[in-house]
């Protein structure tokens, strides 16, 4: 079976041919920086992450591009309310570029501590003024733009097929139109550039063949990432809820622009982490971070663990039942790969049957749940030797992204490490009773100690 992918496109699976033999491009909407990544946000960047790691498993060489939002997203998708950036700078009595600057060292950490692989190429939309600017231009002299009061729109009327991808139904859409658009002519125009406010200078605001102003929000996607990837590129991803607006928008402009169709082959979409039945939303109560996560003493691989139990296009409930359970598996998983370095024992079995059920399963659609169980089906099985068991999960590992070939993983506590310490010194020494002694200690604290040839290691119980 070869690698199949749901695409938002077709809205079917569909066999994944990159446009270049071996090579993949690949674009993810990014943050935008103006608060902490919630744990919401997270799960899409896992569900990329994932993506881009059975890609390469699948041999194909990605290189993926992420930008970092850090102008022109106001508090509506479609271009209304405040600006996010200044209203993060007011709350916090911080300048926007301070608070660009902290929210991406801040999200920097947060994928780091997930094992999210960086992305090749990192790009601000604050970089990308220019470019930017010119694919505005180019829009102009297409003939798809107008002017208002506040701003350079994009006339989605002049497209017949704009909104394919979300099945959006136009009409309807204008009929529901009687609230107010403003100067707008449809309602699903969008904003290319919008103007200062006449009498106001804003903290961040360029000059342009408009008028002084800043970018629209949907242009730095299909501007970047056209810089980055070229004109046509294989694979898009966000989260759901950028399909009817941003993504419809992104696929108006670059298609407009370079007039090559289709701008992307494959478009896919995370579900979204929901608690209590409700969207996590930065602005909602239900806003968790990673560092509650930590406060509360899970390891943010925990939450990896978690992601990885759904399927990237189901939704996830978070619940903190779901939580310890992912991570008592997660614990147990790292103590039984810690037990499978055993230089003495020899090979047994063959890993030929795991290795075909992971691949068919990470294939289909990135099946992580069902290539998670493979992992513990091979772990389980009595007839595979070690050194074949501690092989599959490196391998396996490559994708699932747990560490889970990394002892420090396990995040032992800095006092159970010292209590080792002490009792290796004293088994060197040969006071067994204080040893003993010391090993209970350990033990009370939920740790166990274990002598090896050369030292000894800690498990959790
Ligand atoms: P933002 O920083 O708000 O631009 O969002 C970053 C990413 O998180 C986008 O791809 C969103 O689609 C995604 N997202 C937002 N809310 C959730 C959620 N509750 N669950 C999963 N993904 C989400
Ligand atoms: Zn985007």
């Amino acid at each position: 079976m070869a690698l199949t992918l749901y695409n938002t496109l077709s809205r079917e699976k569909e066999a994944f041919t990159p446009l270049k033999a071996g090579k993949v491009g690949m674009y993810t909407c990014g943050p935008t920086v103006y608060n902490y990544a919630h744990i919401g946000n997270l799960r899409s960047y896992v569900f990329a992450d994932v993506l881009r790691r059975v890609l390469t498993y699948n041999g194909l060489e990605v290189t993926q591009v992420m930008n970092i939002t850090d102008v022109g997203h106001l508090t509506s998708d479609a271009d209304e309310g405040e600006d996010k950036m200044e209203k993060g700078a007011a709350r916090e009595g911080k300048t926007v570029w301070e608070i660009a600057t902290f929210y991406t060292e801040a999200f920097n950490s947060d994928i780091h501590k997930l094992n999210i692989m960086e992305p090749s190429t990192w790009c601000k939309a604050t970089d990308h003024i220019q470019e930017q600017i010119d694919q505005v231009k180019a829009l102009e002299a297409k003939g798809v733009t107008y002017t208002t009061e506040d701003g350079v729109y994009f006339d989605t009327s002049k497209l017949d097929d704009y909104g394919t991808l979300a099945r959006l139904k136009i009409d309807d859409l204008q009929e529901g139109a009687r609230v107010d658009i403003g100067e707008k002519k449809n309602k699903t125009d969008f904003a290319l550039w919008k103007f200062s406010p006449k009498d106001e200078k804003r903290a961040m605001e360029w000059d342009s063949p408009w008028g002084t102003g800043f970018p629209g929000w949907h242009i730095e996607c299909s501007a970047m990432s056209s810089k980055y990837l070229g004109e046509q590129f294989d694979i898009h991803t966000g989260g759901i809820d950028h399909i009817p607006v941003h993504h419809c928008n992104e696929i108006a402009q670059a298609e407009t622009a370079f007039g090559k169709k289709p701008w992307v082959k494959y478009w896919l979409h995370g579900e979204f982490l929901v608690m209590d039945k409700e969207k996590m939303a930065k602005s909602g109560e239900n806003f968790l971070t990673l560092a509650v996560l930590e406060e509360k003493g899970y390891h943010p691989l925990d939450y990896r663990y978690l992601c990885l139990t759904a399927h990237y296009r189901q939704q996830l409930s978070f619940s903190w039942e779901s939580m310890d359970t992912a991570k008592h598996s997660r614990e147990r998983l790292m103590n039984i790969v810690s037990d499978l370095r055993d230089e003495e024992e020899g090979s047994k079995g063959d890993t030929k049957k795991y290795e075909q059920e992971f691949l068919d399963a990470v294939d289909d659609d990135l099946n992580v749940p069902q290539a998670l169980a493979v992992l513990w089906n091979a772990l389980r099985d009595k007839e595979l030797g070690k050194k074949e068991k501690l092989a599959l999960t490196e391998k396996f590992d490559s994708v699932l992204g747990l560490g889970l070939l990394e002892q420090e993983k396990l995040d032992i506590p800095q006092d159970v490490i010292d209590l080792a310490e002490k009792r290796e010194q004293a088994r060197k020494a040969k006071d067994f009773a204080l040893s003993d002694k010391l090993r209970d200690e350990i033990k009370a604290k939920g740790y166990q100690v274990d002598d090896q040839k050369d030292g000894y290691k800690i498990k959790k119980l």
